[in-house]
């Protein structure tokens, strides 16, 4: 049997991290067992969804590098995968339920359930539907269906229990006894989510639901239509939730939670993905960093764990970190041009004579880089000559008409160096120091804060280097001091 998978989103809101990372448990189920993944809108909740969060969980799971093979925009011969244009085949489901003795008309109004529950809960008892319309006679019903009165077509819960094995938890069952009869169909013709989900995985032919653990509870009416309608039930891997690092549900509380405000905040869609699929999930090794291929090879169903799983901001950065260390310099650059364009610090000479410019300074920021974000923000200095200088730092390392002078008497010094790269420029700073009896760091500090108007920055030669020969000598001669600033 061929494996079809689906990812189901209801487009109440963009694409949640919790929502994509049962996407991409479902795409790398798929993908390596050569597989089908369905992408299906659920958005019967006409008030609640909209064309715009469609389009928001489109892009971000394109972002993720998530494709699917059949959905929305490419298609599929089980078209069409918006739930809202599929509302006649829930109707003739639940007419065929109805049919085959599986379900009833409940003529009930809200009203009297509503009174009718409330009565049983002011004695301490507990209610659930009580079967007044299972007992009508046909004749009666067919009365006032003819009469045009308003039903709902309520699922006939047999005796007995129903219980199914869960990838992630083993065997679950629930007693019958507890399971109302629930609506399929409402009154105003709409299907309730337990009927829609199951006839599209009936007819999408899906042969395994993975999906958030709060749904295990919906999953026995799920199995019990499914069983009403003699068709097979498909295999189910309930995930775990997701929570913050208070253990509590993840949620805005705890920051971002859609994947493409990520995306905006300088995430890799490797960086998400690798720490997505872990959220849950772990190989049989301690193993952390994958890119999607390792991951396609190493998933399986069975090592998702179901405890819950603890979303760790600091943990991400750190994944982030990690793939950004893996990207070619060509490459981070393709992705950080639209940042450097806000940011008014795009040339156009990257893409030509300052390319190896762009590449250097690149390599340089590399190693310390959280975000794409900090290429452009972390060192504004190297792109123009728009310096703020912090006072401590001034303080500090330039605190007087001496240090002026000795950074003019380096200038003076590197003036010559040939070439004006970082070892050349290395070699003289540090003899430059040593004639003059001072440690290089003496030397160093001062020029740092000239070069940079900070007291952190990257490797000082391979900033004069990138800073060229003029820039770095104009910034040395002018450097502010602390009883000239
Ligand atoms: N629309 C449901 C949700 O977003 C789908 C549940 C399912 O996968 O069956 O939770």
């Amino acid at each position: 049997m061929s494996i079809r998978v689906r990812f189901a989103p209801s487009p109440t809101g963009y694409l949640h991290v919790g929502g994509a990372r049962t996407a991409l448990f479902n795409w790398l189920h798929a993908r390596q067992t050569g597989g089908t993944f369905i992408l299906r809108i659920e958005d019967t909740d006409a008030d609640r969804s909209s064309t715009e969060m469609v389009q928001g969980i489109l892009d971000g799971l394109r972002w993720l590098g998530l494709d699917w093979d059949e959905g929305p925009e490419v298609g599929g011969p089980h078209e069409p995968y918006f739930q809202s244009q599929r509302l006649d085949r829930y109707r003739a489901l639940a007419h065929e339920l109805l049919a085959g003795g599986r379900a009833y008309r409940c003529f009930c109004t809200p009203d009297a359930i509503k009174a009718r529950r409330e009565g049983a809960e002011a004695d301490g008892r507990g209610w659930k539907y009580d079967r007044v319309c299972a007992a009508l006679p046909a004749d009666e019903v067919m009365a006032r269906v003819d009469a045009g009165e308003p039903h709902a077509i309520r699922f006939l819960v047999p005796e007995g229990t129903t219980g199914f094995d869960d990838t992630v938890h083993g065997r679950i069952e629930f007693a019958n006894a507890d399971i109302e009869d629930f609506v399929v169909l409402r009154s105003d013709g709409h299907p309730t989510y337990h009927l829609s989900v199951v006839a599209d995985d009936v007819d999408m032919d899906v042969s395994h639901v993975v999906r958030g653990d709060d749904h295990i509870s919906n999953t026995p009416k799920h199995v019990l239509i499914f069983e009403a309608l003699g068709r097979a039930v498909p295999a189910f891997a309930h995930v775990p939730l997701i929570l913050g690092t208070d253990k509590k549900r993840l949620s805005k509380r705890h920051g971002a939670t859609s994947v493409m405000e990520y995306a905006r905040q300088g995430f890799l869609p490797e960086a998400l993905f690798n720490f997505l699929a872990l959220l849950g999930w772990s190989p049989a090794n301690d193993r952390e960093i994958f890119d999607k291929g390792d991951l396609i090879e190493a998933f399986s169903l069975g090592g998702i764990s179901g405890g819950n799983a603890v979303f760790n901001p600091d943990k991400l950065e750190w994944f982030n970190q990690q793939h950004i260390q893996r990207l070619p310099a060509g490459e981070i650059a393709r992705r950080i041009e639209p940042i450097l364009r806000e940011r008014g610090r795009w040339r156009e000479s990257f893409t030509t004579g300052e390319r190896a410019w762009l590449l250097s300074l690149i390599e340089l920021l590399k190693p310390r880089a959280k975000r794409l974000h900090d290429f452009a923000d972390e060192t504004p200095y190297l792109f123009g000559d728009d310096m703020a200088f912090d006072e401590s730092a001034v303080a500090r390392h330039l605190p007087d008409r001496d240090a002026h002078d000795l950074l003019a008497a380096l200038a003076g010094r590197l003036s010559s160096a040939e070439p004006f790269d970082r070892e050349t420029l290395d070699i003289a700073l540090r003899a430059f120091a040593a004639e003059r009896g001072l440690k290089a760091g003496a030397v160093i500090h001062p020029a740092r804060v000239a070069l940079t108007g900070r007291s952190v920055s990257p490797g000082l030669f391979e900033m004069m280097e990138l800073l060229g020969r003029d820039r770095t000598l104009a910034r040395l001669r002018s450097a502010p001091s602390g009883t000239s600033a």
